[in-house]
C-alpha cells in the first residue's frame, strides 16, 4: 500500500547506480555503449594500484605486484598484455583508470582497434 518513493520504481527512472571504483557510475550518460577492450603493458606497471582501486571488476594484481586485466568469468589474464572486453558498467572507470594510469601503460581500444585511451589515444 501506498506510494513508493524510491526513484527507481519510478516510470521512467534510471536504474540504481551500482558502484564501481571512485567515480561510480553504471553508464555513460549521453554517450553511446560502445564495445571497448583493455590490455596492460606490464613492463610499464608500477604497481600503484589505482586501476584497481577504479575498476576491482576488470583489474587485479597477480603474485608478482603488477597488475593484469580480467574476463568476463573475473579470471586473470596473467599472459602479458592480454586483452579483454570491457563491461560497459565499467567502461567510464576503466577509461578514468588509463587517463590516470602513472606507468602510462593502460591501453582501451575501440572495436575497430581505435585507441580510446591510454598511450596511443
Ligand atoms: S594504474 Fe597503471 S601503473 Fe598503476 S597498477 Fe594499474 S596498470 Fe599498473
Amino acid at each position: 500500500m501506498g506510494i513508493h518513493n524510491d526513484v527507481a520504481q519510478r516510470p521512467g527512472a534510471p536504474a540504481p547506480a551500482q558502484a564501481y571504483g571512485p567515480s561510480s557510475p553504471d553508464s555513460l550518460p549521453g554517450e553511446p555503449a560502445q564495445a571497448v577492450s583493455v590490455r596492460i603493458n606490464q613492463d610499464l606497471c608500477t604497481g600503484d594500484g589505482l586501476c584497481v582501486e577504479y575498476s576491482p571488476t576488470v583489474f587485479e594484481f597477480d603474485i608478482d605486484g603488477l597488475a593484469y586485466v580480467k574476463d568476463g568469468l573475473g579470471d586473470l589474464q596473467t599472459a602479458p598484455g592480454a586483452a579483454v572486453e570491457v563491461p560497459t558498467r565499467c567502461i567510464r572507470d576503466v577509461l578514468d583508470a588509463a587517463d590516470g594510469c602513472p606507468g602510462n601503460c593502460i591501453h582501451v581500444v575501440a572495436a575497430d582497434g581505435t585507441p580510446v585511451a591510454g598511450p596511443d589515444a
